[in-house]
Parts: C-alpha cells; sequence; structure tokens
C-alpha cells in the first residue's frame, strides 16, 4: 500500500490528515481517505488520477469538511461505517456549524461497512477495523500485508482520541485500542493529526492506558513509555493546535478514563 499524506488546514494552527492510497506510484486509481478541507489542494495532489472511493474514518467536520466538493468533482464513491453513515449524510447546513462537531455533508454514504469488511485498492487491501469511542461509527483501516494503519482519530503519535464529544465512549475507546494494540509492533500508523507513529511505539502508551499501571517493565517498551513521564503535563502535548482541536484532547494522557480501569474487562 502506498500512502500519501495531504495535509489541509481546517483553521488557524489546525492541520487535518487526509491520505491518498494507491497500489503504486504509477497506480491511476486512487482511494482517498477523510477529505477535510481544502479540496483543490486534494485534487492537485491526486493529479491525473481517478479518485474512485471515498473513505471517512468517522463523522467529524474536520475529515469530511471537503466531502462535498471531492465528490461533486469525482463521483466517487463514499464509504463510512454504518454508524456514522447518516449523521455524515444528512442534509448540510445553511452554514457550517462546527460546534455540531459532526458535519452533515448532504453526501450520501453509498457504501457502508462494518468490522472486517475488506476495501481493495487496486491489488492491495484494506481491513476494515471497527474502533468505537471516539465516534460511535469510528474505524480504522488496516493493511494486513504492508503492516499499515490508517487510523483517523483513534490513535495518535503520543495521544488517543478523545472521547467527551456526542457518540464519544470511553469503554468503547478502550476496547478498541485493546484491539489496536494487538497489530504488529512495527505497523506503522498514520494518524487523523499531527505526525506518524507505530504500534510499537505506541505499546507502552497503550498499556499504561489500558491497564492504568503505568510501565510495563518491557524495555523495549522504553520509548513510548518515556511519553508516560509526560501525563500529567499537558504543555508537552506535540499537538500544533489549541482548544478546539477535535482529534485528541488537550490532555490526552489525562482524565478521560483510560488510566482508571483496574479491572481491565476481557468481554
Ligand atoms: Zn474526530
Amino acid at each position: 500500500m502506498r500512502v500519501e499524506r495531504v495535509e489541509v488546514q481546517i483553521g488557524p494552527g489546525f492541520i487535518e490528515n487526509c491520505y491518498i492510497l494507491s497500489d503504486a506510484a504509477d497506480a491511476t486509481r486512487v482511494t482517498v481517505v477523510d477529505p477535510g478541507a481544502q479540496v483543490e489542494k486534494i485534487r492537485a495532489a491526486v493529479g491525473d488520477r481517478t479518485v474512485e472511493r471515498i473513505v471517512l474514518t468517522h463523522r467529524h467536520y474536520d475529515h469530511v469538511g471537503a466531502l462535498a466538493q471531492l465528490v461533486q468533482a469525482t463521483g466517487a464513491e463514499v464509504v463510512a461505517h454504518t454508524l456514522d453513515a447518516q449523521a455524515i449524510s444528512e442534509p448540510a447546513p445553511s452554514r457550517l456549524s462546527p460546534a455540531r462537531h459532526a458535519t452533515p455533508t448532504g453526501v450520501p454514504v453509498t457504501k457502508t461497512v462494518e468490522d472486517g469488511d475488506i476495501i481493495r485498492v487496486g491489488n492491495t487491501q484494506l481491513s476494515v477495523l471497527y474502533t468505537p469511542g471516539h465516534t460511535i461509527g469510528s474505524i480504522c483501516l488496516y493493511d494486513d500485508n504492508d503492516h499499515i494503519l490508517i487510523a483517523g482519530d483513534t490513535l495518535f503519535r503520543g495521544a488517543v482520541g478523545r472521547t467527551d464529544l456526542p457518540t464519544g465512549n470511553a469503554a468503547q475507546q478502550r476496547e478498541s485500542l485493546r484491539k489496536l494494540a494487538q497489530l504488529p509492533g512495527d505497523t506503522k500508523v498514520h494518524p487523523g493529526h499531527d505526525q506518524d507513529t507505530s504500534i510499537g511505539r505506541e505499546l507502552g502508551y497503550l498499556a499504561s492506558a489500558l491497564e492504568g499501571s503505568g510501565n510495563s517493565g518491557d524495555p523495549d517498551n522504553s520509548e513510548g513509555s518515556a511519553n508516560l513521564g509526560n501525563s500529567a503535563s499537558p504543555d508537552t502535548s506535540e499537538s500544533s493546535s489549541g482548544s478546539d482541536h477535535l482529534g485528541h484532547s488537550d490532555r490526552p494522557h489525562d482524565s478521560e478514563g483510560l488510566s482508571n480501569s483496574n479491572r481491565p474487562s476481557n468481554s
């Protein structure tokens, strides 16, 4: 899987990562993930290639903001999880309303997906991982062959997706992170905001978030565990943006319940 990142500006200091996926450098057909804004910048990155599909990791306005324009320009199929599809497809309001967090676009989701579904990108394929918590219909996309994860707003470099917005759920988020922690350590993670990371790099952080027990003691986790040292200091977040960031919490290591689970459920 070939992954190209297009950083689009949602607002001052607020960047979202749109991705262009293909199976080769000379591919003529691509899949676009999360066209959040700046449709012309996305189209320029796509170039002469055909956008055959747009996948939305979840319903938030900073991930769907350029959807209508991109569909109008390309006629691409629109793919989202069943439980976020309606919120995305509702008639667009007369004025953008970031306060609602979800932005109804008026664009029909033409294909709904669920956990385990396969999305083919040329000769490569992605598995849909249902990862609710940030929103009820959040998904990640996983390339099992190349160990690549398109993570949406579920997992970031040194942070996890916030769960305090409508349909967010901290318990579901824990289950979703537990699922991601099972992926191979060398899995490259392409999040919806900020820089790339890997499952291995985040394992120490994930373990702490899931178990509430701090450092696992595994030396292989030392890099990830180093993140834990910052847990009481929101100012050290790598987030480049301010308080209206929809991706992760301003205090990503704190009190969303992620560190309070003394009895992690295996259910
Ligand atoms: Zn979001």
